[in-house]
């Protein structure tokens, strides 16, 4: 199979509607939002997963630019798509206090071994990673490369997943003492107290879940 390379400029990296208005990651720490948030986009269906089929990769893929026609990919390749997506969702869940899913480390160490990024050089010297190739393969290996540029510059710690029960969107934590919880305090955060709350007036039962 022929891949063609796939230029810089023809990449989406937005992240999308946030909730709350939260401004999304800056630059393109954006695009590993985008990625991460594949399971609870607020522009499609909420809470759906955009990559639960084979078509549904492909069209994710063509809409971030990041694949040249609409192509189905195969099971065990989607399979690695979402291995690298809960992956680093673990990992997101780790800048807001959890403990790392070794699990999810391991699949995601496992997902990424031979995955590739390209590096092009702009006319200003400065030198960037790209997708190698216009696939699955070239979209992975491009998303780990913007994590590894956002571990160098400092932003990665701020891009955290929401603990909110059936949340786990991921959110870039502007603020100043980046000490945000909820990716919405209007939708997690208030659902979290009001669960405390039961918890506290039904005499201190912490196990106890709402409906
Ligand atoms: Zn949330």
């Amino acid at each position: 199979m022929r891949r063609r390379f796939i230029a810089a400029t023809e990449i989406q990296y937005a992240a999308g509607r946030q909730p709350a208005g939260r401004p999304s990651a800056p630059g393109r720490l954006a695009l590993v939002q985008a990625f991460v948030n594949s399971h609870f986009d607020l522009e499609h269906e909420y809470g759906a997963d955009l990559l639960a089929t084979g078509s549904g990769v492909g069209a994710w893929l063509l809409e971030q630019g990041l694949a040249h026609r609409l192509q189905p990919v195969e099971e065990d390749r989607r399979a690695r798509a979402v291995a690298v997506r809960e992956g680093l969702r673990g990992l997101l869940a780790a800048h807001n206090g959890a403990q790392v899913d070794s699990s999810a480390l391991d699949s995601l160490q496992s997902a990424a071994h031979g995955l590739l990024a390209g590096i092009v050089v702009g006319d200003d010297g400065r030198a960037w990673p790209v997708a190698r190739s216009a696939d699955l393969e070239g979209a992975l290996g491009l998303v780990l490369a913007l994590v590894s540029e956002a571990q160098a510059t400092g932003s990665w710690e701020r891009l955290k997943a929401c603990p909110g029960e059936l949340c786990g969107w991921a959110f870039y934590d502007h603020s100043r003492n980046h000490a945000s919880t909820w990716c919405s305090m209007a939708i997690c955060g208030s659902r979290e107290k009001a669960r405390t709350y039961r918890r506290r007036s039904l005499g201190g039962d912490a196990g106890r879940r709402l409906p």
